[in-house]
C-alpha cells in the first residue's frame, strides 16, 4: 500500500494506491545501514484510483503531512535515543574492561568526558513532542528541535563509542561500528537537520532563510 502524494486544483492530496489493485513497481536501494527498514524507489505507470481512495479531504495534503511529521520526527529522535543507547553501553563496557598505561581506559579523563553525554537529554526532547502531541497541542518547533539534536546527537555519541575502541572499533567484530552506520543515516530523512533548523529559525525569528 502507499501513500501518493497529487497536486490537482485544490493543491495537494494524498491517494492510497494499492499494489494488488494498481500495480507498481518498488526497487530497494542499498544503503549503508538501517536494514530493518527498506529504502526504495517507487515507479507508478498508468495508476488510476477511486475517489473513494483520498485521504480527508482534496487539498488537505499539505496539513495532513506537517501532522505526520511531528510523529514522524518524534519518532526518529527516539530511534536515534536508542541507537545512541546502545552504543553508549558498548562503550561503558569496554572502557570498563580495555585496560591501558596500568589501568582501564574509564579510569582516564579524556575517556570519562566521552562516556558523559546527552543521551537523557535527547530522550526528554522526544518525550516532550509526544506529550505535546496527546495533549493536541501544536509542536513542529519542537518536533524539529528534538529531530534535529537527538539525530545529530547519536552521531556523535556513536562516533565517540568507535574511537573509544580504537583499532577494535572498526572491525565488524564490535557492533559500534554498525551502529555508527546506523546513526548517520537519521539526520536525513524526514527533513534532514538543516531544513530542521530552518524550521526553528522561522519560528523563533518569524522569518523564513528557506
Ligand atoms: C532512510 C531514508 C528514508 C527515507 N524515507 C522517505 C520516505 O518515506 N518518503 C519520502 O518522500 N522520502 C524519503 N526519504 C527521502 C528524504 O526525505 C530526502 O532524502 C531528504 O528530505 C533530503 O532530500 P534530498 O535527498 O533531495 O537532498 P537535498 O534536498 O538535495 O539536500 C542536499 C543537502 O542540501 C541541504 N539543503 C537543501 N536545501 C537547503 C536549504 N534551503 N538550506 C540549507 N541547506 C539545504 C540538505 O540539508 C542536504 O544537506 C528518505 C531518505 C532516507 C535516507
Amino acid at each position: 500500500m502507499l501513500i501518493y502524494t497529487v497536486r490537482g486544483e485544490k493543491g495537494l492530496s494524498h491517494i492510497l494506491i494499492d499494489r494488488k489493485e494498481h500495480g507498481y513497481e518498488a526497487r530497494n536501494i542499498d544503503k549503508i545501514e538501517l536494514s530493518s527498514q527498506s529504502t526504495a524507489q517507487i515507479f507508478i505507470t498508468d495508476a488510476r484510483v477511486p475517489e473513494t481512495n483520498l485521504i480527508g479531504e482534496e487539498g488537505d495534503g499539505l496539513r495532513n503531512t506537517m501532522k505526520v511529521f511531528e510523529v514522524a520526527r518524534a519518532h526518529v529522535g527516539t530511534l536515534s535515543v536508542e541507537i545512541m543507547r546502545a552504543s553508549l553501553e558498548e562503550a561503558i563496557a569496554y572502557a570498563k574492561e580495555r585496560k591501558q598505561f596500568g589501568k582501564v581506559i574509564a579510569a582516564h579523563q579524556l575517556i570519562a568526558a566521552k562516556i558523559a553525554n546527552m543521551v537523557d537529554a535527547a530522550s526528554l526532547m522526544c518525550q516532550r513532542v509526544f506529550g505535546l502531541i496527546d495533549a493536541g497541542v501544536r509542536c513542529d518547533m519542537q518536533a524539529s528541535m528534538a529531530k534535529a539534536f537527538t539525530t545529530e546527537a547519536a552521531v556523535q555519541v556513536c562516533r565517540d563509542a568507535v574511537q573509544l575502541h580504537g583499532g577494535n572499533g572498526i572491525t565488524k567484530k564490535f557492533n559500534v561500528e554498525r551502529l555508527l552506520r546506523e546513526a548517520i543515516i537519521i539526520p536525513i530523512p524526514d527533513g534532514t537537520t538543516e531544513i530542521q533548523q530552518l524550521i526553528i529559525s522561522r519560528a523563533l525569528t518569524g522569518v523564513a532563510a528557506f
